[in-house]
């Protein structure tokens, strides 16, 4: 890389908590960032889930890097034991650390393209002494080019929701009856959405920590709205895992999710259909019918929620040479540590910018995203992995593959994991996997010394 091109910005996509960590790190590294955010405010994203409750602590949902930037401003961490909405992390931490951040922060500026100047796709010559060149519709419309030394991608996957069918495709019909279905946990508060669902006999499609929260949000709307019902749609059994690690899970909130998901079922205000992988979304009048692949048919219902996951969208970096997994759309080297098929708990270690790089050489995928289809991500790997990054383009190889971090681990570990069932990995939306916190000062590569699991 030139000289010329080290005076570039690194840009970051996205103002979440990855990419404004990812900025923090950058700026204590004397490193300029510039980062551009579609939406107009940081955690953009976050405040469009702002009343869900977040199974983590405020303390791990805090960049180290970001609170010494914020320390000055007379800013306090919010009490470290508490748990925020999607809500308060936004206004209590995201957007003062933009405020802080400045004018290194744009919004409404959505990255629609990256590539190598003049270079595209297969071209080799000079490759890597070219800057990248970041192509951005501003949202009054306007087009614009801004070239960077390095690309930091943290635009997570919260625009891209996977569809109802088991293939991964759209059901036939999904497309057609599109007012009657949400791929959202729905927000009870805002009387226009407890109206569309009070009363109401709704298909909840998943079995992630999403699907939990929203058969626990019915199930309580239901105790003061009667005929409203729940039907739970799993594309595989109930074993004892589906509810995630329940009081074993050392993330207690997270594992509590799971029980009020069991709690829904077992007091009669949700009915489970295990082995339902949908293939047709027909109409009944008003009403949809659900179809699966084997034939059966469900009961009508008046409305479906699809918590089948989150998928990341890579149209815009098309003109890039990144190394994907064939089958998450994760990084290659962090794929295995993170594929649902393969691991249950207590096998996702830390990791940084050895397992974060590509052949194109300074574009990495961070945070969300980072993770492809796995459900698993949790804030604080995010701020893991900008950390190594950004030490890793400050020149600092030390410290970016030296990796500290306290990793919660599951409790639902021997015997059946989270995802033994091969097909809960597709409409798994955020399970995962805890223990009692274990401190690990680590190399990057080296599997995390996981008790009990
Ligand atoms: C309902 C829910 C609950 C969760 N609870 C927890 C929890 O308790 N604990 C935990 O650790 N994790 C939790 N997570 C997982 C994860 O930590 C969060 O999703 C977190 O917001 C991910 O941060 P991110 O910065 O990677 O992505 P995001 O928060 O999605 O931020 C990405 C940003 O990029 C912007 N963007 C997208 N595309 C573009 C583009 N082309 N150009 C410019 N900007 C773009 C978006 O507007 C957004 O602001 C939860 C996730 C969800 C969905």
């Amino acid at each position: 890389m030139t000289t010329h091109t080290e005076a570039l910005p690194v840009v970051v996509i996205g103002a979440g908590p990855a990419g404004l960590a990812a900025a923090s790190h950058l700026v204590e590294r004397d490193i300029a960032p510039l980062v551009l955010e579609a939406g107009p405010a940081a955690g953009s994203a976050v405040r469009e889930w702002g009343h869900v409750r977040l199974f983590s602590t405020w303390s791990e949902l805090v960049d180290p890097a970001a609170e010494k930037l914020l320390a000055p401003t007379g800013w306090t961490a919010p009490d470290g034991s508490t748990y925020p909405s999607g809500a308060d992390w936004a206004e209590k931490y995201l957007q003062p650390l933009a405020d802080v951040l400045g004018d290194k922060v744009r919004y409404g500026a959505q990255v629609t393209g990256v590539s190598r100047l003049g270079r595209d796709r297969i071209v080799d010559a000079d490759r890597e002494q070219q800057p990248f060149t970041i192509s951005i519709l501003n949202a009054d419309g306007t087009e614009q080019r801004i070239t960077a030394r390095a690309v930091i991608d943290a635009s997570g996957t919260w625009s891209t929701p996977s569809p109802i069918g088991g293939d991964g495709l759209p059901a036939l019909g999904e497309k057609a009856a599109a007012a009657r279905i949400s791929y959202r946990i729905p927000d009870l508060k805002d009387p226009a959405v407890r109206a569309r669902y009070a009363g109401k006999r709704t298909a909840v499609i998943g079995s992630g920590a999403s699907a939990f929260t929203a058969l626990a949000y019915l199930a309580s709307l239901a105790e003061e709205t009667p005929g409203t019902h729940a039907v739970w749609i799993l594309r595989r059994g109930i074993s004892g895992s589906t509810f995630g690690g329940g009081t074993a899970d050392q993330l207690p909130a997270r594992g509590a999710l799971g029980l009020a998901a069991k709690a829904a079922v077992d007091n009669g205000r949700a009915d489970a259909v295990t082995g339902f992988r949908t293939t047709a979304v027909e109409r009944d009048g008003d009403r949809l019918v659900l179809v699966a692949e084997d034939g059966r048919r469900l009961d009508p219902v008046d409305e479906v929620i699809v918590l089948t996951g989150l998928r990341p969208d890579l149209s815009f970096l098309s003109e890039l040479r990144l190394g994907l997994d064939e089958r998450l759309q994760a990084p290659t080297e962090l794929a295995p540590l993170i594929d649902p098929n393969q691991h249950s708990c207590g096998t996702v270690y830390p990791h940084g910018v050895n397992e974060l790089s590509h052949p194109e050489k300074g574009v990495y995928l961070v945070g969300m995203k980072s993770y492809g289809r796995a459900p698993t991500f949790l804030a604080m790997t995010g701020y893991e992995q900008v950390r190594s990054i950004a030490a890793a383009l400050a020149g600092d190889q030390e410290a970016a593959e030296r990796v500290e971090l306290t990793l919660p681990e599951t409790g639902v570990c021997g015997g059946a994991g989270l995802f033994d069932d091969p097909t809960a990995a597709q409409d798994n939306a955020g399970g995962g996997c805890c223990a009692a916190p274990t401190t690990l000062q680590i190399g990057v590569g080296a599997p995390a010394q996981s008790g009990g699991c």
